[in-house]
Formats: structure tokens, C-alpha cells, sequence
């Protein structure tokens, strides 16, 4: 692989996908066998609050039952490693990048590990259950909701993204479908700014034409291999 200077990783729900955490996709739509429009969305915490609360709480419990997989851990050593600038950006709200080394995490979407409060705004560590209506530590209301940016929301550092995305000479998009934006839109501002652009991923995406170069597999295995190149020069 040619030498790069600027790289930006985007990573979705299928690089978490062999830790054993559902994807949507391969799920049919549905996020652990409920309605997206259900447990992600503005309107359905409004309809629901207990079962998006408690939807959300379950997710967290269960992260203490995967463990980070090897292409997780492939992405931790390229930090560690890699002398020019690496951006890592998930769409994923589990914490299994963090477990698996990376120190820098951009998490567009939240995470399951933090808090956001309805009432003050402030975001705050989280590991007590939602449905308790624990406290705000800032402002001290009991209205804390996931920190997870819902369809309709406005993702975390847009600006922080973009400004990365148009000095980037590498743009790598890992275990995502292409169906959600902005993150789907991500490629075609990487290769407009004159980036070159790889999808891996086990299928070709919804925008895959838009990659200079496709492999498809397993992230565990593509992965590795492909950091194992970038890092071989
Ligand atoms: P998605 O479910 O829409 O797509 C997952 C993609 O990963 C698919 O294209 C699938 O073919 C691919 N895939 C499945 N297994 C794979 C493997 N072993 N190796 C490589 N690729 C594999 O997910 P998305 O694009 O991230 O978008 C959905 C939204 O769902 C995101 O916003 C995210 O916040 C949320 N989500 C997050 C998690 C998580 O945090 N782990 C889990 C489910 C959903």
C-alpha cells in the first residue's frame, strides 16, 4: 500500500459485529430485535421513555460481556504506531475501540457510557442504570437521557470531521453499511478533496462505487492485514 500522511477511519456497528453486538443491517432494520423508529429516534422517547431507557441500559450491561476483537485491536496498534495523522471516527456507541487500545476515539454518535442531560445539556460519565432516573451530577435534575445521537439529531464534531476530511490523503470506511448519514456521505467529501478512499467491509456498501479500492471480509482478518501494510510502508 502507498505511503500516506493523513489518514481518516470511519468505523460502524460491523467492526463490533465479531465481538458478538448486533449490527442493524444484518438484523433486518431492527437494533436487538426492536424498531429503530422505536429506541432511536427523538419521538419514540417521547412515546416510551422507560423502554428506550431501558433498551439503552440493557446495551450497556451487556458490553461487559464482549471483548474487543482483533480488528479493534489492529486500529489501537496503527495509533500507536503510525507516524502521520490518524483520525478514528465511529458511529459505534460501544466502548470496544477504547477496550481495545485506541486512546483517541471520535464517537459521532455518543456512547453508551455517557450521559446527557434534557434539562442543563451537560454530558456526564454513566454507569448506573437510566432507569433509576439517577441525578445530573452538574445540575442535580433526574432527567438524564443516552448520550446517542438519534436519527434526526445532529452527530457530535461535525466540524472537528470535516475539517479532517479535506486534508486527508486516506479515507478508510470499516463494518458500515453506507445507509445512515452524514457518515454515508463521509467517502464522497474524502474523494472530492482529492483523498484516496477504501471500504472494508464484508459486502460492498450502499456507496461502494465511490471507493477507489474494496475489500470485503471479515473485519477480524481484513483488517489487521490491511494495518500490517499501511505500517510495513
Ligand atoms: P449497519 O448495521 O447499518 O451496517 C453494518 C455493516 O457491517 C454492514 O454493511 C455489514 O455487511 C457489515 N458487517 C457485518 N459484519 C461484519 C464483519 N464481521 N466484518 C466487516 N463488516 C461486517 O451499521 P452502521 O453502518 O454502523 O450504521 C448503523 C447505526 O447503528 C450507527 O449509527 C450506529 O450508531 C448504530 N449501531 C451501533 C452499534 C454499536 O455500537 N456496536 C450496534 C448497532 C447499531
Amino acid at each position: 500500500m502507498a505511503k500516506f500522511e493523513r489518514i481518516v477511519i470511519l468505523t460502524g456497528a460491523g467492526i463490533s459485529a465479531e465481538s458478538g453486538i448486533d449490527t442493524f443491517r444484518d438484523a433486518g432494520g431492527l437494533w436487538e430485535r426492536h424498531r429503530v423508529e422505536d429506541v432511536a429516534t427523538p419521538e419514540g422517547f417521547a412515546r416510551n421513555p422507560d423502554l428506550v431507557l431501558g433498551f439503552y441500559d440493557a446495551r450497556r450491561a451487556a458490553l461487559e460481556s464482549v471483548e474487543p476483537n482483533a480488528a479493534h485491536r489492529a486500529l489501537a496498534r496503527l495509533e500507536a504506531e503510525f507516524t502521520g495523522d490518524l483520525l478514528l471516527v465511529t458511529q459505534n456507541v460501544d466502548n470496544l475501540h477504547e477496550r481495545g487500545g485506541s486512546k483517541d476515539v471520535l464517537h459521532m454518535h455518543g456512547e453508551l457510557s455517557s450521559a446527557l442531560c434534557t434539562s442543563c445539556e451537560m454530558r456526564s460519565p454513566l454507569d448506573v442504570p437510566l432507569l433509576d432516573r439517577p441525578k445530573c451530577p452538574v445540575c442535580q435534575a433526574p432527567t438524564l437521557r443516552p448520550d446517542v445521537v438519534w436519527f434526526g439529531e445532529m452527530p457530535y464534531r461535525m466540524e472537528r470531521i470535516y475539517e479532517a476530511l479535506g486534508t486527508c490523503d486516506l479515507f478508510v470506511s470499516i463494518g458500515t453499511s453506507g445507509a445512515v448519514y452524514p457518515a454515508a456521505g463521509f467517502v464522497q467529501e474524502a474523494l472530492m478533496n482529492g483523498a484516496r478512499t477504501l471500504e472494508l467491509n464484508l459486502e460492498p456498501s450502499e456507496g461502494s462505487r465511490f471507493f477507489t479500492e474494496s475489500r470485503h471480509g471479515r473485519a477480524g482478518e481484513i483488517v489487521p492485514q490491511w494495518v500490517e501494510e499501511v505500517l510495513e510502508g
